[in-house]
């Protein structure tokens, strides 16, 4: 029995149904699992338990990423200041098309370095191309993930080596599901993927659901995503996808919709009735789709989740940030200051994530039985403090920096900043060697925004 117990901290359950907060509380975690919050009794303490002194520090659940792409950390940068074709047919496409399963192991790993550095947990792939080297990733990195592939089986412009069936995209998805669902003790799990109704026929999506259920995992899919889509679904069959994917059956609890930034008051209307979950990218909205209707779907009582998007479209895999721009944006274009508050913001990154993903019985609150997934938050330093309103601090002041510890599965992943499971220098140099090949590969050229005059050491005065 291995027990770890944090005490005398600010303990911010997000328990489903009364979300106390414990002023100098402690959390005991025996075994991967929450055994106590609140007032522990020193009784249920074994001898040998490691022991840390909050001193006041935060304890939050670990946050929840539900739409991160994995495969994209390494071409960040590639989508800055072009528009949206420019960047998916002359960017991102070749791009992701040019790497290989290592490429995407590597690129998975620095993503995860990311992620913990910024306090995730858990997370949802919306597809590269290798669920193969997400899986090794995820495992060695000690986060919990659920992985889909990028599936397509129609669109233009796809390259070639993209080009494939539907029955060739559902066998293969069968085959990652039966080899790597539910490894890594238990914390990667596979799902279904589907990329956009641009790319998707509407057999494969039907497929796609009856095998989602079949498995009893869900559908990961970007839904009403940009201008262009809804000029597209209306075009075909004057209707927008949401109320599409309705006629075909896909609306359903265990459908992750992600964006969805262009629905109609009907269509958010159907998300509440079949209960699918949303998953809010406020950076990659701000870039190039719009605003979501968050405050709105908040309303309806839509479970609402937030995700970084990939490094391609928003550069920040940190969901500090995005609730942040989370809390601003909404205001701003509503001109409303009270709209979408910061304990919404808490439980989107947090228990309602987990429900996203379909894991709010396992994560996502602390509470006694749950899964043992964390963070430590130290709020000293000039930009929180000084701290009054304790918990719109956490989503209005609080900067990723102010995170120092991070927990998984009862295990630690970070300890005061440093990351314990993978070797963050090497990760990192690894991936930029990588990148600079795959960009080269690809053919990408970046523009020239200022002129360089490159130094050599030897020449160089001083
Ligand atoms: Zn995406």
């Amino acid at each position: 029995m291995k027990q770890i117990l944090l005490k005398n901290g600010f303990i911010v359950t997000m328990a489903e149904g009364h979300e106390t907060v414990y002023d100098g509380g402690s959390v005991l975690v025996e075994d991967g699992n929450i055994k106590a919050v609140g007032r522990i009794d020193p009784k249920t303490v074994a001898p040998d338990a490691e022991i840390m002194d909050l001193n006041g520090k935060y304890v939050l659940p670990g946050f929840v990423n539900t739409h991160v792409h994995t495969s994209q950390q390494i071409s960040r940068g590639v989508g800055d200041d072009v528009d949206f074709v420019t960047w998916l047919h002359k960017r991102m496409w070749p791009f992701e098309s040019s790497m290989t399963e290592e490429d995407s192991y590597i690129s998975t790993l620095a993503t995860c370095l990311e992620m913990i550095k910024t306090g995730v947990t858990s997370f949802a792939e919306p597809g590269g191309q290798f669920v193969s080297g997400m899986c090794r990733a995820v495992a060695k990195s000690g986060l919990r993930a659920k992985l889909a592939k990028s599936v397509m089986d129609c669109g233009e412009g796809l390259p070639a080596v993209w080009q494939r069936t539907m029955e060739e995209e559902l066998e293969q998805q069968v085959l990652d599901l039966e080899k790597y669902h539910n490894t890594a003790d238990g914390r990667v799990q596979v799902w279904f993927g589907l990329r956009t109704i641009f790319n998707n026929t509407d057999g494969l999506c039907v497929k796609t659901k009856e095998l989602a259920d079949k498995y009893g995992v869900g559908i990961h899919m970007h839904v009403a995503e940009a201008k262009e889509e809804k000029e597209y679904t209306y075009a075909r069959w004057g209707e927008g996808t949401v109320q599409h994917l309705e006629s075909l059956g896909i609306l359903s609890p265990n459908l992750l919709a992600v964006h969805t930034v262009w629905l109609t008051d009907e269509e958010i209307a159907l998300f509440k009735k079949r209960d699918v979950k949303v998953s809010h990218n406020p950076a990659s909205a701000m870039r190039v789709l719009g605003f979501a209707r968050i405050p709105k779907m908040l309303s309806e009582g839509i479970c609402l989740s937030i995700g970084t998007d990939g490094a391609s479209s928003s550069n920040h895999m940190d969901m500090v940030d995005e609730m942040w721009l989370t809390s601003l944006i909404h205001k701003g274009w509503r001109l409303d200051p009270t709209v979408v508050p910061s304990q919404d913001i808490l439980r989107m990154a947090t228990r309602w994530g987990a429900r996203a993903l379909l894991d709010d019985k396992l994560y996502g609150s602390l509470e006694s039985g749950k899964k043992a997934d964390l963070i430590v938050i130290d709020p000293q330093g000039p930009s929180m403090m000084p701290v009054n309103d304790k918990i719109a601090a956490l989503v209005t002041a609080m900067h990723s920096e102010n995170i120092t510890c991070s927990m998984c599965d009862g295990k630690w992943l970070m300890k005061d900043r440093k990351i314990l499971t993978l070797d963050e220098d090497a990760i990192l140099a690894e991936g930029t060697a990588r990148a600079a090949a795959i960009y080269k590969r690809a053919g990408i050229e970046l523009p020239i925004r200022f002129p360089v005059v490159k130094i050599s050491r030897e020449k160089k005065l001083f």
